[in-house]
């Protein structure tokens, strides 16, 4: 089935910048998207279009079922509980422990500043233990962020999205300041979270041999259109 469709999507920024031009292409449940292509092509506009962090200037979003473009405020919220998002330099609170970050993506920020750690219900904490276990990140869950490696701290900002239960994951460039080694733990946990656990994720990265690697279907972007879509193995013909 379906989980997310784009049709005739364009983002405009200001005047003169066309970042996404007439975008069409679907996403299935439990599909593993790769999304390559230069920079400045338009990658992470079309990402942040998904969860509304940007909104698309013409064209039709679906997701789940709904159309995301006419979404209300209250509603955004539920629509980005669904969708968890990793950046490339992970947005983690650096002060904060590996446990506090996790239980803030579901709570946001201000419960962790109000309550502290003792905010939050015993049912929550065991399932943020539970993610941070299979990311391998057992021994740091009461570390602060700012004694992590990048690949600690890129699975923290995982787990932090894992937390909400969500349908689908977003990762911008989610290896693109880690170290081969790091990198490949990182692709490896993603490729694991949507195997094992039917969520559908999407990841914009630059190295086309990783992407053809770990994906079931690339989406090639340039200049804000979609050059190829379909398989690593299309690609990997035509090169
Ligand atoms: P990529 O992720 O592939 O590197 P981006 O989506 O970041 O590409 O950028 C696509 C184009 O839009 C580029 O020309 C970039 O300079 C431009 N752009 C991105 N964000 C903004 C912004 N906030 N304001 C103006 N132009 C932007
Ligand atoms: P990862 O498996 O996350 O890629 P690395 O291979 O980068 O980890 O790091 C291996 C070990 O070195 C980690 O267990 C981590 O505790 C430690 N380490 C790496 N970088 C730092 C750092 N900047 N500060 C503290 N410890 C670090």
């Amino acid at each position: 089935t379906t989980l997310l469709e784009f049709k005739q999507v364009s983002k405009q920024y200001g005047a003169d910048t066309r970042a996404l031009s007439d975008v069409n292409f679907t996403v299935r449940q439990g599909e593993f998207v790769s999304i390559i292509g230069p920079s400045g092509a338009g990658k992470s506009t079309l990402l942040r279009c998904i969860n509304r962090m940007i909104d698309a200037s013409s064209g039709e979003i679906m997701f789940d079922g709904s159309d995301i473009m006419s979404l209300k405020k209250r509603e955004l919220k539920q629509l980005r509980s669904q969708i968890g998002m990793v950046f490339q330099h992970y947005n983690l609170v650096n002060r904060l422990t590996v446990i506090e970050n996790v239980l803030h993506g579901r709570l946001g920020y201000k419960s962790v500043l109000e309550g502290a750690f003792g905010f939050y219900s015993k049912e929550e904490k065991r399932q943020a233990y539970s993610i941070l276990k299979i990311l391998g990140l057992e021994e740091q869950v009461y570390k602060r962020c700012d004694q992590l490696s990048g690949g600690q701290k890129q699975r923290v900002g995982i787990a932090r999205a894992l937390v909400q239960a969500p349908k689908m994951l977003l990762c911008d460039e989610p290896i693109a300041s880690l170290d081969p080694n790091a990198s490949k733990t990182i692709m490896n946990h993603l490729r694991n979270i949507c195997t094992t656990m039917g969520i559908t994720v999407i990841v914009n990265l630059h190295q086309v041999d990783i992407a053809l690697k770990y994906s079931d279907r690339i989406l090639g972007v340039k200049k804000g259109t979609i050059i190829y879509d379909g398989s690593p193995a299309g690609i990997k013909r035509e090169q």
